[in-house]
């Protein structure tokens, strides 16, 4: 590989870790034996950078020029840095490589904007077309759309990229206006609800037509700064209702804001990356999505922000005492699913086992659950054992007191991709 597209590789690689939105879930594309590759419901090989963030291995952006200086962001027009562009052959030429050497399953493409939105976007599709119809690539493809791309380019996009996503930015309309005052929001929900009606006429066909072309498969995306502006997680996780709500998305991702500019409009350099409170957003955000819970019991004017401590539903539980302890033999899916220390798949194995016969907390741990957590909140008439007339912040500190002494000795560094 010449020298300088390895340049271009470190520059666009780096400036493109700031973009969290890279999970392939949902995309099956298979491989007919005619092309090359796979896209799995998990397509992307994924790993972690030393901050915790998720990273495809050929997540690169197209160029980091753009003519928008949105303070945010690290390619905002007014920063100072080396700037780079790949040209479409070039990263067509450089996923195939790096797909046929086993680096990567997919890739993930985004994009500062070179001259307007059609522009730019016009080549994120021919780079997706190239790859998809001349060198059958039938890996998961995630293109970021360009706010204000035309529709005529969206659709296009759709056809060859599993995901797609246009990022939100900012959880509100006064947030993007004070620090990307050039933006319009409208430039993004737009697109959106426009991905979305097209993403529902093609499930739709594909149920009656079984030769429906594929139209991004995987569905759409987004993505948030979080703690750049000072909305509460209120604001932030009924902005993401919305979403999943009337615009169908797979996925709202949460970017804890990395201060990387100076100015005053933000934080200052050095304060320090919201990682928990990112974590606990994506908790809330697994809760609406597989657990049942409406947002408003995630958080409401009476409790607008997410305990730092403790996890959303364990918080949710002791604000709501009075229905617990459920009994494990009894209790339906959608109760047990409200029981803290008990997943998904935990809560079906109960439902699954219990027709056979009936469970013992002895069952209980040998099926996965978190004991330790689950046992304030469950019960079983044949052990009958539980934890009695213990108050919310008693159960609090005593589940706290044991998880700072089961993680303690196993802290180990996280391992680093770079
Ligand atoms: S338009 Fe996108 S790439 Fe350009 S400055 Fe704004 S956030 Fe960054």
């Amino acid at each position: 590989m010449c020298d300088r597209i390895l340049e271009k590789l470190a520059i666009l690689a780096d400036a493109a870790k700031y973009d969290v939105s890279c999970s392939s879930s949902g995309s099956d594309r298979k491989n007919n034996n005619q092309g090359l590759g796979n896209g799995h419901k998990s397509g992307i090989c994924h790993a972690y950078t030393a901050d915790g963030r998720c990273v495809s291995l050929l997540k690169i952006l197209l160029t980091n020029h753009c003519i928008y200086n949105c303070a945010y962001c690290v390619s905002r027009s007014s920063n100072d840095i080396k700037r780079a562009a790949f040209t479409v052959q070039e990263v067509v030429d450089l996923t195939i490589q790096f797909y046929r050497r086993n680096y990567i399953e997919g890739l993930f493409l985004s994009s500062g904007i070179f001259r307007d939105p059609d522009y730019t976007m016009e080549r994120l599709v021919r780079i997706a077309k190239k790859l998809r119809t001349e060198h059958r690539f039938n890996g998961y493809i995630h293109l970021k759309a360009i706010p204000g791309a035309s529709e005529s380019l969206l659709r296009e996009a759709g056809l060859y990229a599993d995901r797609l996503s246009i990022n939100v930015e900012m959880p509100t309309e006064q947030s993007l206006q004070l620090l990307a005052p050039e933006k319009k929001r409208t430039d993004m929900l737009h697109p959106m609800k426009y991905l979305s009606n097209e993403i529902t006429q093609y499930q739709h066909d594909k149920k009656i037509f079984k030769k429906t072309p594929l139209f991004a498969p995987a569905g759409q995306s987004t993505q948030m700064v979080i703690g750049a502006t000072p909305e509460n997680d209120m604001q932030i996780l009924f902005m993401s209702h919305y979403f999943y709500q009337k615009m169908q998305l797979k996925r709202v991702y949460y970017s804890g804001y990395i201060p990387i500019s100076y100015d005053n409009r933000l934080p200052a350099i050095g304060t320090p990356v919201p990682m928990i409170r990112e974590h606990r957003l994506y908790q809330a955000d697994w809760l609406m999505r597989f657990y049942g819970f409406g947002v408003e019991e995630i958080v409401n004017p009476d409790y607008p922000l997410l305990d730092m401590d403790i996890d959303p539903k364990l918080s949710w539980a002791l604000r709501n005492l009075h229905l617990f302890p459920v009994d494990i033999n009894k209790a339906d899916l959608s109760l047990l699913l409200r029981v803290p220390g008990i997943g998904v798949s935990s809560a079906q194995k109960i439902v699954a086992a219990r027709r056979f016969h009936t469970l013992h907390y002895e069952h209980l741990k040998k099926i996965g659950i978190s004991f330790s957590t689950a046992r304030y909140f469950i019960t079983t008439k044949a052990d009958g054992f539980r934890e009695r007339d213990l108050t919310p912040m008693q159960i609090k500190q005593q589940l706290l007191t044991i998880q700072r002494s089961k993680y303690r000795p196993n802290f180990s560094p996280q391992l680093q991709l770079f």
